[in-house]
């Protein structure tokens, strides 16, 4: 097995280092532990460790670990279905990756039906790639106010953001800069369903430019856990 335990001290280290670079020390931002392809015992491991949060992409994937995975908060950071919202309304902490008013709608109905509110982050798609889900930076406004407009059981509590891959991740900090602006813009908007804490963005080749850039919550796989397998994985893939 991977040294998990040793990956994420450096991680924290690299977490800690980035952060000082912007007045800011490690503590202030939260690492998120993406687990998919990953086994329980190999989740516990990291909990064990000091894992507060792990993060999944498939619902999947939350239901099959969720039993066998020790207390934690699960982060829902991939794209989420609308018929598939029902099997993670009481399972997870935040959903990353809500960028439509109908999946917005969809968490906010199962949400009612539990006497929750459910907390989200709006996925920006910064460069409008094809590839990827999000709304374009412009297209954030009219999102934002029809969820505070149509969703009453919905708290929206940041951005969340990938950035298109690059050799040098310098080279794409342009894009974590313009979804910090906007997070800061919309920090400022006062509304009982919108309180702006957690900006996602940064993974493990880029998690030290998206700090500097602003993050205050990062996404982490295989710098924890090692490079994933997609066909040995026993869950999912
Ligand atoms: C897989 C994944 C990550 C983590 O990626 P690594 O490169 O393994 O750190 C972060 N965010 C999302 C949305 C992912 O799907």
């Amino acid at each position: 097995m991977e040294d998990i335990k040793g990956n994420l001290s450096v991680v924290y280290q690299r977490m800690d280092r980035a952060a000082q670079q912007c007045g800011k020390t490690g503590e202030d931002v939260l690492l998120v532990a993406v687990s998919k392809t990953r086994t329980p015992e190999e989740i516990n491991v990291a909990i064990d460790a000091g894992v507060t949060d792990i993060g999944e992409n498939k619902v999947q994937e939350i239901m099959d670990k969720y039993e066998a995975v020790k207390p934690v908060k699960w982060h829902m950071i991939g794209h989420l279905q609308t018929n598939k919202v029902k099997y993670i309304i009481d399972k997870v902490a935040l959903i990353h990756s809500v960028d439509s008013l109908k999946l917005a709608k969809e968490i906010n109905k199962r949400a009612g039906a539990h006497g929750i509110t459910m907390d989200i982050l709006v996925q920006i798609n910064p460069a409008d790639e094809e590839s990827k889900f999000g709304v374009s930076l412009g297209e954030t406004k009219q999102l934002i106010g029809d969820i505070l407009e149509q969703c009453e059981n919905v708290r929206i509590r940041g951005l969340m953001s990938v950035a298109p891959i690059a050799e040098d991740p310098r080279d794409v900090k342009v894009y974590f800069d313009k979804v910090k602006e906007q997070y800061d813009e919309f920090s400022r908007i006062d509304h009982p369903n919108l309180d702006f804490q957690y900006l996602s963005m940064g993974m493990s080749h880029d998690f030290e430019v998206a700090i500097e850039a602003g993050s205050n919550l990062v996404r982490v796989g295989s710098a924890i856990f090692g490079e994933r397998d997609y066909s040995k994985a026993q869950i999912g893939g």
